[in-house]
């Protein structure tokens, strides 16, 4: 299972000048300062993808106490650390709105897993959970930086539970709904960078129009946005969206569809559809935006599959299953009452017990629910949502898990949409990877190659870019990502990961 056996070493065969990882990682140190490297460096040769879409160009680049000081066809001074990556492509590093990496970083795990894709910004605390106080959270990280940077989402259902506790089955009082709104501005004033909801998930869902509208309002007083799992991703989908759209023009704030899809078989097709409601929404002056993992299959909880939570009520369940293709495409992740089942289909289990799906469905649920993944969508409607000008990619993935999009997300898009079936210009992903993300998290100094800013780099290969990892093995790291820089200091170079840990949290500016 050594990392090296799974990433191809293309570089030193490549390169004449293969850059010693010792002389880096011994400037940026293991407790580096903020802005990491303090040394100076030029990358030469390499062509740019500089984050905004423009044509790729030739260019040295050179970087100095963690940022970009100089682009163009410079020659490097006398003495000056140069790296060859003549073939390579640098573009700035990968800005992942939709991350769920928060557990690993609060348990200081490594994020080997990110940065080894090109990541070095996650945006964790999604789905309408996060870490509260936020501010405990970022501290944390502050006094102990992981590899990369963060930036948090304050989360809705956090909020509900802290205001309603367990009695949160029911739509809130106004009361209720005013405390709710005081510490969306709270969280925003601790740091975090939007307000994120799951209205499918159990708690989320409890929840009014009206109640996510005031919670939004706050978090955009502060300057923030609002992110959504959306209340439906199934048969009902196109109505969430206009909700998503509501909460915009309601509460006067930015909203992005996060992992945007149609997941079951009665909406598959509907993209074009999707994408012309939000354009028409955009023309109104809301200003949407979606993100999108690069996968057929989505992952989450058994519950999500039944949305009018019924979940012991065979007819629903049946419906249900129906609308995402039968048990066969349902792979059970995880299932605490039964660990044989990880790994199987609803189908083989249900076939290998002699019972219906359903009986089986109903029966997991009541005995604590699993973790699934399900091959619901298709790829005409991910090509459609990936060519709209205002998606981005996002994995949805994180440190350690189960889902292939862990370890995969942005090398597929690099390797399978872009090289080998030409949806997208080089180019245009990465503006998808990088400024576009960083436009929306305000982080105004960071996605674009261009001088003076940070120095969150990525140099991949371009004809060998791929991801590796599976649904048998979701882990498995990808293949062409060479190096990668957070704040001028290696992170990643040779197939593993430097050691340096120069990640910061990053607060966007707040609204005065
Ligand atoms: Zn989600």
């Amino acid at each position: 299972m050594s990392r090296t056996l799974r990433c191809a070493m293309a570089i030193c065969v490549l390169l004449p000048l293969c850059w010693p990882v010792a002389a880096q990682t011994g400037a940026a140190g293991s407790g580096v300062a903020p802005n990491g490297n303090t040394k100076s460096f030029v990358i030469t040769g390499a062509r740019i993808a500089d984050g905004t879409g423009k044509p790729l160009r030739a260019a040295n680049v050179r970087v100095e106490n963690g940022r970009i000081t100089k682009i163009g066809g410079f020659k490097p001074k006398k003495h000056e650390s140069v790296l060859d990556a003549t073939r390579l492509v640098l573009a700035p590093a990968f800005i992942d709105r939709h991350n769920h990496s928060d557990r690993g970083l609060g348990r200081n795990a490594p994020a080997d897993s990110q940065i080894s894709q090109g990541i070095t910004t996650v945006l964790v605390g999604q789905d309408g959970g996060s870490a509260w106080p936020v501010s405990e959270f970022l501290d944390k990280l502050r006094k102990e930086p992981p590899q990369l940077n963060v930036a948090s989402c304050v989360g809705h259902a956090t909020i509900r539970r802290q205001v309603m506790g367990e009695d949160y089955k029911r739509e809130a009082t106004p009361e209720e709904v005013a405390k709710m709104a005081a510490l969306v501005e709270q969280g925003m004033q601790d740091g975090a960078a939007c307000l994120s909801s799951g209205l499918e998930y159990i708690v989320g869902s409890y929840a009014s129009t009206s109640e996510v509208v005031q919670m939004a309002r706050a978090a955009g007083k502060h300057g923030g946005f609002y992110i959504s799992h959306i209340r439906d991703e199934a048969n009902k989908t196109l109505e969430s969206m206009r909700e998503l759209i509501a909460i915009g023009e309601q509460g006067t704030l930015p909203v992005q569809n996060t992992h945007v899809k149609l997941g079951t078989m009665p909406v598959w097709g509907k993209a074009a559809e999707a994408v012309k409601l939000f354009d028409e929404a955009r023309k109104r002056g809301v200003d949407v935006s979606a993100d999108c993992y690069p996968y057929e299959a989505w992952s989450s909880n058994m519950r999500v599959l039944v949305p009018s939570k019924r979940w012991d009520d065979p007819v629903d369940v049946g419906q249900a299953l129906k609308d995402y293709g039968g048990g066969k495409n349902l792979l059970v992740t995880e299932y605490r009452a039964n660990p044989e089942y990880r790994g199987k289909t609803l189908e083989e289990i249900a076939k290998s017990r002699g019972i219906s799906e359903v009986d089986l469905y109903i029966e997991m649920v009541k005995n604590g629910d699993g973790g699934v993944i399900g091959k619901s969508m298709i790829e005409d409607d991910i090509k459609v949502f990936y060519q709209w000008k205002w998606t981005m990619v996002s994995s949805d993935g994180g440190i350690g898990m189960r889902h292939p999009r862990g370890a995969g997300t942005y090398p597929r898009v690099l390797g399978r949409y872009v090289r080998e079936k030409k949806w997208l210009t080089l180019e245009d992903a990465v503006r998808k990877m990088t400024s576009l993300p960083a436009w929306r998290l305000k982080l105004k100094d960071r996605g674009t190659i261009k001088k003076g800013y940070v120095a969150d780099l990525v140099l991949f290969n371009p004809d060998t870019v791929i991801d590796n990892s599976t649904f048998e093995e979701p882990e498995k790291l990808s293949t062409g990502i060479e190096k990668v820089w957070v704040g001028g200091a290696l992170v990643w170079s040779e197939c593993a990961a430097t050691g340096a840990r120069p990640g910061q949290v990053l607060t966007p500016p707040q609204k005065k």
